[in-house]
This record gives C-alpha cells, sequence and structure tokens, in this order.
C-alpha cells in the first residue's frame, strides 16, 4: 500500500453540534475547529510508513452560507501546524465545496467530486501518482466507505460500528476493510497489515459491535 486518504470532520478534527440549528456538523468558527486526540501522531506514524497522506473532504459549508473560504483555510492552517509540531505532515488536501442545494449558485451543482462519487479520489491519487488499489481510505461516515469501496480502496470505518450503519452498508455491499476507534487505532492497523508482525486487525462483524 503507497498512499492513505482521509476524510476530514469526524476523523482529524471534532464533530460540533450547532444549538441554534440543532445539527452535528462541521466547524463553522475557528474556535470550533479542535483536532481529535491521537492525530498528529496517527499522521506521523502514517508518514513513518513511508506512506503519501492526503485528505479527501466534502467542505459544503461554503456553499450553504455557513463559513467563508478564508475560514476554510484558516481550519488547515490550524490543522496542518498541530500535524507539523509532532513531526507529521500532509501531502495534498482536497475539496469538494458543491452541494446540489447550494445557496452560492456558482457552487450549486451536482459533481462528480462529492463523496460517495469518487472524483476526490481519484484526483488525489494521480496526483500522488499511485493507483486507487494501492490507498486506505479512511473516513466515519457511509459516503467515505461507498466512494473508497467504488474506487477499489481498501477502507477503514472510523468511529463506533453500530448496526444501524450495517443495514446501510451491507445493502450496498460497502463493509469496510478494518473499523477502528480512532485515526490512532487506524493507523496501527496498517502499521501491523504493513508490518505484518501482528495478526490484532480483524474484520468488523455486527456481533463485535461495542454498541
Ligand atoms: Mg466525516
Ligand atoms: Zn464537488
Amino acid at each position: 500500500m503507497k498512499a492513505v486518504l482521509l476524510d476530514r470532520d469526524g476523523v482529524i478534527n471534532a464533530l460540533v453540534y450547532h444549538e441554534d440549528a440543532g445539527v452535528i456538523d462541521a466547524p463553522f468558527t475557528q474556535s470550533q475547529f479542535k483536532l481529535l486526540p491521537r492525530v498528529p501522531k496517527a499522521i506521523r506514524l502514517l508518514n513513518d510508513l513511508g506512506l503519501s497522506v492526503a485528505i479527501v473532504s466534502n467542505q459544503p459549508g461554503i456553499a450553504k452560507g455557513h463559513l467563508k473560504p478564508e475560514i476554510l483555510k484558516a481550519f488547515e492552517r490550524m490543522m496542518l501546524s498541530q500535524i507539523r509540531a509532532e513531526g507529521g505532515h500532509v501531502d495534498r488536501i482536497y475539496y469538494c465545496l458543491h452541494h446540489p442545494e447550494a445557496k452560492v449558485p456558482k457552487l450549486r451543482q451536482r459533481c462528480r467530486c462529492r463523496k460517495p462519487e469518487i472524483g476526490l479520489l481519484g484526483q488525489a491519487a494521480g496526483d500522488l501518482r499511485v493507483s486507487l488499489e494501492e490507498c486506505y481510505m479512511i473516513g466515519d461516515g457511509i459516503p467515505d466507505l461507498l466512494a473508497g469501496s467504488r474506487a477499489g480502496c481498501r477502507t477503514i470505518f472510523v468511529g463506533r460500528w453500530k448496526c444501524e450503519i450495517c443495514q446501510f452498508t451491507e445493502g450496498q455491499h460497502v463493509r469496510p476493510t478494518f473499523v477502528a476507534k480512532d485515526l490512532w487505532e487506524a493507523a496501527q492497523l496498517i502499521n501491523s497489515e504493513m508490518t505484518k508482525t501482528t495478526r490484532t486487525a480483524s474484520s468488523p462483524s455486527c456481533l463485535l459491535a461495542q454498541v
């Protein structure tokens, strides 16, 4: 394996409960942007394994009028500096800014890059000069799993694997290759698989789910 493609919200930074709208979504302000525990260390481990690391993220917040492009850039700087502080680096970052019901007209489109479409993944793999079969796709959502499996990547679901999720993924044959509690655990699974010293990796199943 040569590269790791990472979702952003819920994998790298925490999701936010927006009280006014009553929804859990991406952060909209800089004070809401918080890296999840052990993320910089996980990315450093992936770097040390010789894997390229790219972020492939749906970011419809600008299209929906939740934030300005400068804020998305500010999140990026915060994220990269915290990763760099622990000796890690991200090779590339790709966003889909579109949304089919966007308020901003030029972002209102049914594009080929919004996951579960595979456009962003293909772009990342192309720029990194690897094939999609040589990539892990790591995400906390069904669109991440769908995009990853359609693209031929190995997939890692980050979060709690619940039977409510199985009913959607099984119908579409998109069981993740692995399930991990967080990005650090995902990086360790990749480490075990690539170094083959241990066999801690296991396939997910409803019976193993910690609900
Ligand atoms: Mg996510
Ligand atoms: Zn798009």
